[in-house]
């Protein structure tokens, strides 16, 4: 019988389900909410109960036909000992969930932060497969990341590691709500990309952003990029700046790191070999590899939708 994983995609509004083949199919899946706050035993039987749930509603056997539970989930965690030490969404300190889960399900559990989880699909069964040295950036609500270095999740010390939203790209510029100023997610992130197409539009009536989307309110990271495909001006300049910032971010990790491949995730990464394009002449001009004969390749992350269960799942592989 083929191995299936759940994965648990453990946020602060939903808690979602599925369970996933080894190479990253989700044949089912199953969410509810989170309802914060609760005492974590409360929390880890909802867990529990959404797994069980989802395995009998679609005819699967938890004790027989699942490997492992693999959970997902913002904050620090310390993978290897399956603990999270701080999340902010949910108030915990020190969470043994591993242990705890593991008691309730009676089958393994596996726990990583979420953007770990997200290079480990890549690197299991995504467009990072087979690579020793592989970077995730999301480019979303903020600016996320994920490094798999030689094989293994590197997280840091404390678990608090690859915040490269929080790198400084501008010395002194935007106000982050990190404390810092000029951070890579205040011009990387797709939220930013939003507020400055919103202000150019602002600035500029005679703009065909305003035809692309009358409504300034339902402007989106993909505004800008309509606007510049189109030939309008000053979407071409929100995009070709945007794109500056992005690739001075991404150049800094690459210079660190060197990995095979830095792959892109968050709405941002819906444009596709479109953003992919623009990027690539300043990758090229900037990376200080630029030159050796084996060079960090960019791509798309593949798993997009329900990124969170599959990278969950694969902690469960990986682990397994
Ligand atoms: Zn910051």
């Amino acid at each position: 019988m083929e191995k299936l994983y759940i994965g648990v995609d453990l946020g602060g509004t939903n808690i979602a389900a599925g369970i996933v083949d080894v190479n990253g199919n989700i044949l089912c899946k199953k969410s509810v909410k989170t309802n914060l706050p609760k005492p974590e035993a409360e929390l880890e039987q909802d867990i529990y109960n959404l797994c069980k749930s989802l395995c009998e509603e679609n005819k699967y056997n938890l004790d027989k036909d699942i490997k492992a539970v693999g959970i997902g989930t913002p904050g620090s965690v310390d993978g290897k000992r399956g603990i999270v030490w701080s999340n902010v969404n949910f108030g915990y300190e020190n969470w043994k969930i591993k242990e705890n889960l593991e008691k309730l399900f009676g089958i393994s559990v596996y726990v990583e932060n979420d953007a770990n989880a997200a290079i480990i699909a890549e690197v299991m069964a995504g467009n990072a497969k087979g690579c020793d040295n592989a970077l995730i950036v999301t480019l979303g609500t903020g600016v996320g990341g994920g490094a798999y270095l030689n094989g293994e999740i590197y997280a840091g010390y404390n678990y608090a590691g690859l915040e490269v939203g929080h790198i400084v790209i501008e010395k002194d510029g935007r106000q982050c709500n990190c404390g810092r100023k000029g951070c890579f997610e205040r011009y990387a992130a797709a939220s930013a990309l939003t507020r400055d197409t919103q202000a150019a539009m602002k600035e500029h009536p005679e703009s065909a952003l305003w035809e692309i989307c009358p409504d300034i309110e339902k402007v989106n990271a993909k505004t800008a990029f309509d606007g510049k495909k189109q030939g309008d001006a000053v979407a071409t300049q929100v995009v070709d700046t945007y794109i500056d910032y992005l690739a001075c971010g991404l150049v800094n990790l690459i210079n660190i790191f060197q990995p095979q491949v830095v792959c892109l995730g968050g709405g941002v990464s819906n444009e596709r070999q479109y953003l992919l394009d623009l990027l690539k002449p300043h990758i090229d001009r900037e990376d200080f590899a630029r030159n050796a004969r084996e060079r960090t390749e960019i791509v798309i992350a593949k798993f997009r939708n329900d990124a969170g269960i599959i990278g969950a799942a694969m902690v469960g592989v990986n682990n397994d």
